[in-house]
């Protein structure tokens, strides 16, 4: 370490061993809590991201012949080391993006969940058979692609980094990561412990760096299928980079989820689900509960409970473990103000918060927009931040189709005692998940992904293994002598 340092350096991880990048460059990862940059993270050029695909290339037939259920074992062991170093995970997850260390510790659990979760599935990956008639028998194999590119976002590296890798490596699959510039450390301390489980050297690489070092890696032709979890604007250009070489896309992208409140509902528990969903890790949250769209009835009371709720909160460090952290990166936070900035010139009020406390870090208070219009950009647009905007709907509106009016389809949420109703919603809204009276209903088990624009694809639950197998169909003939079958007959 040199005195230029602002902390340890993490090379490059390339077929097992820690690289230097080609070009020397290395960026700092900053505490969002102070602003101060406390390690340095290579970043990968071309030349690295070649180096990394050929070595995933190079070690790809052996983990794929590998009994399965060996690689569901080594899946397991790779969990339960997760679960041993959860501690030391969640303090290097909370520094490097900030969020309080119990909600980094839960994200790390749910990682370890992943591997175990697909460690199951490792050896149950059938094909079928498929009745063609008598003299012919037809079976189908699943295979992996070949080399998957892993491009993850800051808001939940960790987790994250699991949510992809594991159905990967279960399947058969080798990967190159690529975690964000701002929160790159976890994603070098998990490839470590696959390597410690008995993942075989080259399986699993690492190269961190910014859009570049990702452009490098979806233009690459060895990559065989791409997970990017990001922004809509990013995920057009990764599907724009994929079409040259023709190569599958799974999309996990953005939301702007609505969350409808009913008259009839319990609005205490309503307000409690809706206060978690905007709140938790500062808003950045992909399922995040960005716009309450509340009946006229209840509307002032659930404004006024809402508001109290979030002026309740205490921000801190994520190491002291407070309600809320600090936002992941200053430029992240500067986006947000703008945000609130906007919403008040188009009219809405803001209910609580809209600033920065006065001290150091990147901090910004759990913020209530009132009397938003969901014609406005603060109810179209992705804030990604602690932003509530709260939405007043009456007898003569359709609060679903109010929901549905934007361009995002990930998660939606319904507050009624009504089953009726509630279905009925379920039924009608544009989203991937929807969640009955409570937030962030989805579990490792269960299949994540968006309608609309959030995306292509499916995450988690047995769903996740199809972007990281193919079908292959084995037509056989039983018969002796020459045929005549015609294509497509
Ligand atoms: P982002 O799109 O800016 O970046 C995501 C990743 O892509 C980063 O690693 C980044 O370095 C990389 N990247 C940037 N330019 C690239 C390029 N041209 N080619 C390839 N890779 C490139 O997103 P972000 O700001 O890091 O994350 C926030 C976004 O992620 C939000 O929109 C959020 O909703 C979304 N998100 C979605 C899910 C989900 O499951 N649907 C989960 C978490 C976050």
């Amino acid at each position: 370490m040199t005195d230029q340092q602002s902390g340890p350096r993490h090379d490059l991880l390339i077929g097992g061993e820690r690289a230097e990048p080609a070009s020397g460059e290395y960026l700092d990862t900053v505490d969002p809590a102070t602003g101060d940059a406390f390690a340095e993270v290579a970043v990968a050029d071309d030349t690295d991201v070649d180096r990394a695909v050929r070595a995933a290339r190079d070690a790809f037939p052996t983990w794929r012949d590998t009994d399965p259920a060996v690689r569901g074992r080594t899946l397991n062991r790779i969990a339960e080391s997760i679960r041993d170093h959860a501690d030391d995970l969640a303090a290097v997850e909370s520094r490097d993006q900030g969020k309080p260390v119990s909600q980094a510790r839960s994200d790390i659990v749910s990682a370890a969940r992943y591997f175990e979760y697909y460690a199951g599935a490792a050896d149950k990956l059938e094909g079928r058979s498929v009745p063609v008639g008598t003299g012919q028998v037809d079976y189908t194999l699943r295979e992996p692609y070949g080399v998957s590119a892993q491009i993850i976002p800051w808001n939940f590296p960790g987790n994250l980094f699991a949510r992809g890798v594991a159905p990967a490596l279960a399947a058969g699959n080798a990967v190159v990561v690529k975690p964000a510039p701002t929160t790159p450390l976890s994603a070098y301390r998990f490839a470590e412990l696959c390597a410690e489980a008995g993942v075989p050297e080259g399986v699993v690489n690492v190269v961190s760096g910014g859009g570049d070092t990702g452009s490098a890696l979806t233009a690459h032709d060895g990559i065989d299928t791409i997970t990017f979890t990001g922004s809509v604007a990013t995920g057009q250009r990764v599907m724009t980079a994929a079409a040259e070489h023709v190569t599958p896309v799974t999309l996990e992208l953005g939301g702007k989820n609505p969350a409808i409140v009913y008259p009839d509902t319990d609005l205490e528990a309503a307000v409690s689900w809706i206060e978690r969903g905007i709140f938790t890790n500062g808003g950045q949250v992909c399922s995040a509960a960005d716009r309450a769209i509340v009946h006229e009835s209840v509307y002032k009371a659930f404004v006024e409970r809402i508001v109290a709720r979030a002026e309740s909160y205490d921000l801190g460090p994520g190491a002291d473990d407070p309600d809320m952290g600090p936002l992941n990166s200053e430029q992240h936070r500067e986006r947000v103000r703008e945000y609130v900035a906007v919403g008040v010139e188009e009219g809405a009020t803001v209910a609580t918060g809209g600033e920065s406390p006065d001290h150091e870090g990147y901090f910004f208070e759990p913020t209530v927009l009132a009397d938003v219009d969901n014609r406005m950009r603060i109810a179209q647009e992705e804030i990604f931040g602690p932003v509530l905007s709260v939405i007043p709907y009456g007898d003569d509106d359709d609060p679903v189709a109010i929901g549905n009016d934007t361009n995002y389809g990930l998660v939606a949420g319904v507050f009624t005692e009504d089953v009726r109703r509630a279905h009925r919603a379920a039924q009608r809204l544009e989203a991937g998940n929807v969640y009955i009276n409570k937030w962030f209903g989805d579990t490792n088990q269960t299949p994540f992904g968006g309608y609309k624009q959030s995306g292509i694809g499916r995450e988690k639950g047995l769903e996740a293994l199809e972007s990281y197998l193919q079908s292959k169909n084995v037509a056989v003939n039983l018969e002796r002598g020459g045929g005549g079958d015609l294509p497509g007959a």
